[in-house]
């Protein structure tokens, strides 16, 4: 990066007159924490307008958002999000993963979005602050974390279509619960046959909330389906493996080589997947980033030369799939157990996160 990042933001901190009490969020993190439910006392605010930039930089207590109701975002859906999550280590230390690559995409997101960047700094900036004030919302049980997401949004009041000329972000977190409470399964996935999540030049390598309302009807069908997660294919030939709804995929082969989809311009390019490819060089496996079609995954499956399957992403980490299921298609078996290599890289990964294992690639930054 060349650009030189802007003087820091001084931030106001307002602490909530209605902050839960010491045993009122004990008791909550005490019971099952599930995933996005429960929200923490505070949240993060910066505006942002085309003439004065980034400003008003401020903690404040969490509630609701007031937005005039011409603002942009309400009707053009100019908007932005980043999801990462922070780890209590066993010392009590409070730290993140990669959060630099989180805070780059967020600007690539913004870019494809025409809304204002952040910099990476501030980006960065932004959960140490929330932390600073919200750390006893961190949990310390096994596999449990505080998601944060931070959002973008274009909150001009104007009904003209252009890029908004004003726009907030802001940061709230959510403790979360181990993804898998009993254990790693793997999961049922169902094959799109019919919608695509993103089209050729459109917004699928931006992590913006119209996909995810683009994924949400193939998603009811593959849950009618006993499915709990969507396969989209390639909105161009319908042939190859693109990502689930919000998670990125993998297949195993049984001589030591790992593939993943490569970044095509409509798969998001996750940070997860991203630290997977790393660990897996690592392990001496071959790794490549190709096309995979859905030929090659039926076939390969079927002759034993594929012989694991799974997603990635930063709220489950991995999840195995044990089946593929379509239209007249069924690739793998629901019931399979989890696969070795899944399983080990998904250990490998947790570890590192939770300051079990060395950071050898420098990943982790300390929030506290
Ligand atoms: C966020 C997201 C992912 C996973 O990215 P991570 O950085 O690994 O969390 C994958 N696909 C989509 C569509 C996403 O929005």
């Amino acid at each position: 990066m060349t650009t030189p990042s802007a003087a820091p933001l001084a931030y106001r901190v307002t602490p909530s007159t209605h902050a839960r009490t010491d045993e009122a969020r004990a008791a909550l993190l005490a019971g099952d924490l599930g995933f996005g439910k429960h929200l923490t006392d505070h949240m993060v605010t910066i505006d942002w307008d085309a003439a004065g930039g980034w400003h008003d930089a401020r903690v404040h207590a969490y509630g609701p958002l007031s937005l005039d109701p011409a603002a942009a975002v309400l009707h053009y859906g100019q908007e932005i999000f980043e999801g990462i999550k922070a780890y209590r280590h066993a010392d009590g230390s409070i730290w993140t993963f990669r959060p630099r690559a989180n805070g780059e995409r967020l600007q690539r997101s913004a870019a494809r979005l025409a809304l204002p960047q952040l910099p990476v700094d501030e980006f960065v900036e932004s959960l140490r602050q929330l932390v600073a004030v919200d750390h006893e919302w961190v949990p310390s049980a096994a596999e449990t974390s505080l998601y944060f997401r931070p959002f973008m949004i274009a909150t001009e009041a104007f009904l003209g279509v252009r890029a908004a000329q004003a726009a907030a972000y802001h940061v709230i977190a959510s403790p979360a619960g181990a993804y898998f409470a009993n254990g790693v399964s793997p999961v049922s996935i169902w094959l799109s046959q019919e919608y695509a999540r993103a089209a050729k030049g459109g917004t699928g390598a931006a992590k913006c909330g119209g996909n995810y309302a683009a994924s949400l009807l193939p998603q009811l069908e593959a849950r009618a389906q006993g499915c709990s997660q969507v396969l989209f294919l390639d909105p161009v030939e319908g042939k190859y493996l693109e990502e689930l709804g919000g998670m990125n995929v993998f297949l195993v082969y049984a001589d030591g080589r790992i593939v993943t989809p490569e970044l095509s311009g409509s798969i998001l390019d996750g940070i997860t997947r991203h630290s997977i490819l790393q660990l897996a060089r690592d392990r001496g496996l071959q790794v490549e980033e190709r096309k995979v079609s859905l030929d090659e995954w039926r076939d390969g499956v079927a002759s034993g030369e594929i012989v694991e399957a799974f997603a990635c992403g930063t709220a489950a980490v991995i999840t195995p799939i044990g089946e593929l299921k379509g239209k007249d298609l069924s690739i793998g078996d629901a019931n399979a157990p989890a696969g070795e290599v899944t399983m080990a890289i998904r250990k490998e990964l947790t570890d590192i996160q939770y300051g079990r294992l060395p950071d050898r690639h420098g990943w982790l930054v300390r929030l506290r």
